[in-house]
Order: structure tokens, then sequence, then C-alpha cells
């Protein structure tokens, strides 16, 4: 540990924003600098925006999602299908595919996924949710969209099996050759699976 250059109140600051992910303390360092140097334009905007989202930030009680209000908007809104439900390891996977506006139905976050080697069970997910959610007339389709890791691809074989009472549509996100993407520079398994998952042309 480098001894403390500034006061323990900027060294807190510091502390706190090295733990944020793709933050390490020298680049919070440096956030810190700018913070302190823009007061008024970064610093005390960012601090107004800190103090509400710690008091308004909540978790859907319905689908995991993060917003404002619980249900969260994506739940309550009338124009999402409320019949295909896309199961996502994390808030993070939700968000980047409402960013690309490549679901328009309802979501179900997971929470993690299923690892024996970290010691994560299926009662430490939000996995028996999923199931009530999916045993609903409404739902007629599960899109399992975790990772294409082991531990995802796991996860998703154990949700397949305890849906097979429900009378739902199981799919699962396509994995293969991304667009743009050159045969040449992918990796075997991507090459493989884009293989497997083939489709007539
Ligand atoms: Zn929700």
């Amino acid at each position: 540990m480098p001894s403390p250059i500034a006061g323990p109140e900027i060294e807190r600051l510091i502390d706190a924003l090295a733990k944020l992910p793709g933050l390490g303390p020298r680049s919070a360092r440096r956030a810190v600098l700018t913070l302190i140097k823009k007061k008024d334009t970064v610093m005390e905007p960012l601090s107004a925006a800190l103090n509400e989202a710690l008091e308004k930030a909540k978790i859907c009680s319905i689908c995991g999602n993060i917003d404002t209000v619980d249900p969260c908007a994506l739940c309550t809104d009338p124009r999402r299908d409320p019949g295909a439900l896309c199961v996502v390891e994390d808030v993070a996977d939700l968000w980047a595919l409402e960013r690309a506006v490549a679901h328009k139905g309802r979501y179900h976050v997971l929470g993690g996924t299923l690892s024996a080697l970290d010691g994560i069970r299926p009662e430490d997910l939000h996995i028996d949710e999923l199931v009530d959610r999916a045993a609903k007339d409404e739902v007629t389709e599960v899109i399992l969209a975790t990772n294409a890791t082991v531990e995802g691809q796991t996860t998703a074989h154990y949700i397949t099996d305890r849906l097979t009472n429900c009378n739902v549509k199981i799919s699962r996100l396509a994995h293969g050759v991304p667009v743009g993407g050159e045969l040449d520079y992918l990796d075997d398994g991507t090459l493989t699976a884009a293989m497997k998952s083939r489709r007539p042309f």
C-alpha cells in the first residue's frame, strides 16, 4: 500500500471508486482529481445523481431488473409481449439486449450461473421464480440467453430440465459467426458451435 498523498476524505473517495469494475487505484485517483478540479460541473451533478440513485434504485420483484419503480418499466409496458420470457444471468445482459433492441418480450434475471466450483446451487439463483412464471398461461416461450460459457450452458440445461412440465417452447440464443466476422479469425469453439447450429439457407 502506498502511503496516502491526499487528506483522508479524498483517500476514502479514491478507495471507494477503486472498487468499481474497470477502475483500479490509478484510474480512481485520476477520476478523483478530475472530480475535484471540476467541482461544479462534474462532482456536484455526480454527487446529486448518486444520492438520488441511492434513494430510488430498486430491484424488480418480478424479473430482477434494476429500475426506480417496482415492478420495473419493462414488466409493466403493455407494448411488450408477455408470452416471451428471455432468461439472462445478470442485469448487465438484460441492458445489453435492450440496447440492441433485440427482444420485445419480458425478462427474467437469474442472478448468476450454477457453479460447482463456486458452490452456487439452484436455490441460490432465481430459478424457482422462473418455473413459477413459465407455468403461467400467458407465457408461451422461454428464451435461454445465458452466456456461452460452461457455467452458462450448464445452467441452461438445468433450466430446460426444470421446465419439462411447463407448456412452453424453449429456445436458446444461437452461437456462431459474429456479424462482420471472418472465419479465419474465429476460435475453434466458436467455429464448431457455428457449424453445429447451422440453418437452412
Ligand atoms: Zn421487471
